[in-house]
């Protein structure tokens, strides 16, 4: 029996101060509980920038909100002369639960490739620090290759390094799909999640394949997410545009009402 709970994930990017990110989930919070939010039923987690994390673990422990948080990014290193970066361990202190390594922005704007994004997974597993690991086609990888090529090339260069029980989440983000308001089809999304989950059972086993969660992002709202919801390897989304509008987040995040509708 598959039992994952699914994850609505907000990737903030370079969004709000930390005074902003208060009041985000402060409204954030009075919406899903007029809601009747639950946690057993969805997990939220929140991707602030680092300069807003402390402020976001205070406001959701001063209110007891059952939010998690994490970051957009780590380092590689635990410590040292590395100026600019910052350390899964200070993190995990600030009451991280993920950070998300190798997202398409990254890989990007910062050339981080397969390598680098395996030596962040490490180092977020060493800090016990939950690795949300996002892959993902170009429009160009797409037409060359097809849709599942280069994100599993990309996760399976990941999953070398790790050992089978350890926690992680996956993310597919087709690059194309990214802020383009150009979401992918729920069975195109399926079709690639299920390619990844064969990936893991492949390289870490079946039970790690059952357990790990598979998130679909790249354009996607409340009109959508329940569409991908329905579909049997999409266990969340990673929310990048939509996630900086709360009124819109907490309806992505309500989603089993429309599923069940
Ligand atoms: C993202 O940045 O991870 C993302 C999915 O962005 P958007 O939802 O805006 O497409």
């Amino acid at each position: 029996m598959v039992n994952r709970r699914p994850l609505i994930a907000g990737n903030w990017k370079m969004n709000f101060d930390h005074l902003r990110s208060i009041a985000f989930v402060q409204k954030l919070g009075w919406t899903l509980k007029d809601a009747k939010y639950s946690s057993a039923q969805v997990e939220v987690a929140l991707f602030p920038p680092f300069t807003d994390i402390r402020s976001v673990q205070t406001t959701i422990e001063a209110d007891r909100m059952d939010f998690a948080f994490g970051a957009q990014d780590l380092s590689a290193f635990d410590s040292g002369a590395h100026t600019g970066d910052i350390s899964g361990e200070f993190l995990a202190k600030l009451g991280c639960t993920y950070v998300i390594v190798g997202h398409s922005e990254r890989r990007s704007d910062h050339g981080e490739d397969d390598a680098v994004v395996a030596a962040k997974t490490a180092a977020a597993i060493r800090h016990r620090l939950v690795p949300i690991i996002c892959v993902g086609e170009t429009r160009e990888d797409r037409d060359a290759h097809g849709a599942s090529a280069v994100p599993v090339a990309q996760l399976r260069t990941v999953l070398g390094s790790l050992s089978k029980d350890a926690d992680i989440v996956v993310a597919y983000e087709p690059v194309w799909a990214i802020g383009s308001g150009e979401a992918a089809t729920p069975g195109e999304a399926q079709e690639v999640c299920a390619a990844l989950r064969e990936t893991l059972q492949e390289v870490m086993g079946e039970p790690a394949a059952e357990r790990t969660r598979i998130l679909y992002g790249g354009s996607v709202n409340s009109q959508n997410i329940a569409s991908f919801m329905r579909e049997k390897d999409v266990d969340g989304a990673l929310v990048g545009g939509a996630s900086i509008d709360v009124d819109e987040f907490s309806r992505i995040v309500q989603f089993p009402k429309h599923i069940i509708a």
